[in-house]
């Protein structure tokens, strides 16, 4: 059995390649729920939509987020309204999103709600958000912004889709972490994984709050020669999103050296791209096993290449 602790589109592509190396029937993804929201009363979990649209072949891969061949109805009728339309749902979108609510309202934890959306999307891959309990990514803000004076806390979604992480940070807690429970199968599945997968997801803010579950982190460094993650840094830079200005802002190094530094405790091995080879000693100076390869995922061909130097680092 492997795991893999996902965070969004990073997660899911590499994930889209490990279901072509191993059956995926064999895989447990623990998710980041840390970016979920609430919008006009609809619960939304976007790391967990990511990597269910890819996993169901219905991802958007112009946006890079939502469901291919969406329509936005709902959006335009909204904006005639004057209500918030900052973030984008589309109309298939926003099926997903009415039945999870639905179903939170009845009782239904996170995590069976997960894996009803999972079922009927033909999904064998097990999906579990990291936990059922309310966690929540908060951002303080180093500098004034049209939602505040400089050290103003916003969520997740007001940062990262409303300020478009335009905006230099400060700080970034889990608000609801130290009480939250690892849903079930979480720390079961890390104890018994032949293989923990870290995909190549935002170390902050996607990472972050999955290790901030009480217990997650213990079982990583109990397990740490299985762990193999994958940097989503490359030569200096993230791909897509602020994953290198939150590394810097927050003090720590945006490269494969200040991945290693941070993920050190409990990964035995980083894997990072070739655009990276000549950092490999570095790497691992910081205690870690370094593994040069292309980690770009431009397709799922190059995903499943991937998948298999990371599965053959593991065992
Ligand atoms: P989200 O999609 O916004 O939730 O963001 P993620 O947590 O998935 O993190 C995005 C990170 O993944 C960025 O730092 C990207 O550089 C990285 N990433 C995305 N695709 C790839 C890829 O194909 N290879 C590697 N190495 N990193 C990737
Ligand atoms: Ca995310």
């Amino acid at each position: 059995m492997l795991v893999a602790l996902c965070g969004g589109v990073g997660a899911a592509r590499m994930l889209s390649g490990l279901v072509r190396v191993k059956a995926p029937e064999d895989i447990t993804a623990i998710v980041n729920v840390g970016d979920d929201t609430v919008l006009h009363g609809l619960h939304i979990s976007p790391d967990l939509d990511t990597v269910t649209y890819t996993l169901a072949g219905m991802d958007n891969r112009e946006t890079g987020w939502g469901v291919v061949g969406e329509s936005w109805t709902v959006m335009e009728e909204l904006a005639r309204l004057g209500g918030e339309d900052w973030f984008r749902l589309g109309d298939r979108d926003l099926a997903t999103h009415l039945f999870r609510t639905g179903r939170l309202r009845g009782g239904e934890p996170l995590s069976a709600v997960t894996a009803e959306l999972s079922r009927r999307r033909g999904i064998a891959v097990r999906l579990l958000p990291v936990t059922d309990d309310p966690l929540r990514t908060r951002v303080t803000l180093a500098e004034a912004s049209p939602l505040g004076p400089a050290g103003t806390e916003v969520g997740f979604q007001d940062y990262f889709v409303r300020l478009r992480h335009d905006v230099a940070v400060s700080g970034i807690r889990f608000e609801g972490a130290a009480a939250a429970r690892p849903s079930a199968g979480v720390l079961e599945s890390l104890e018994l994984a032949d293989a923990i997968v870290v995909c190549p997801s935002n170390p902050v803010v996607s990472i972050g709050p999955v290790l901030a579950v009480p217990g997650v982190r213990d079982a990583l460094v109990a397990r740490r020669e299985r762990v193999v993650a994958v940097s989503p840094i490359i030569a200096g830079a993230a791909l897509k999103g602020p994953a290198d200005r939150l590394l810097t802002e927050l003090g720590a190094e945006a490269s494969v050296v200040g991945v290693a530094r941070l993920y050190a405790p409990w990964a035995g091995t980083l894997v990072v791209d070739t655009a990276d080879a000549g950092r490999a000693g570095e790497v691992e100076a910081e205690g870690v096993r370094c593994i040069v390869a292309p980690t770009v995922m431009s397709s799922p061909e190059r995903a499943a290449d991937l998948a298999r130097v990371v599965v053959d680092a593991a065992v």
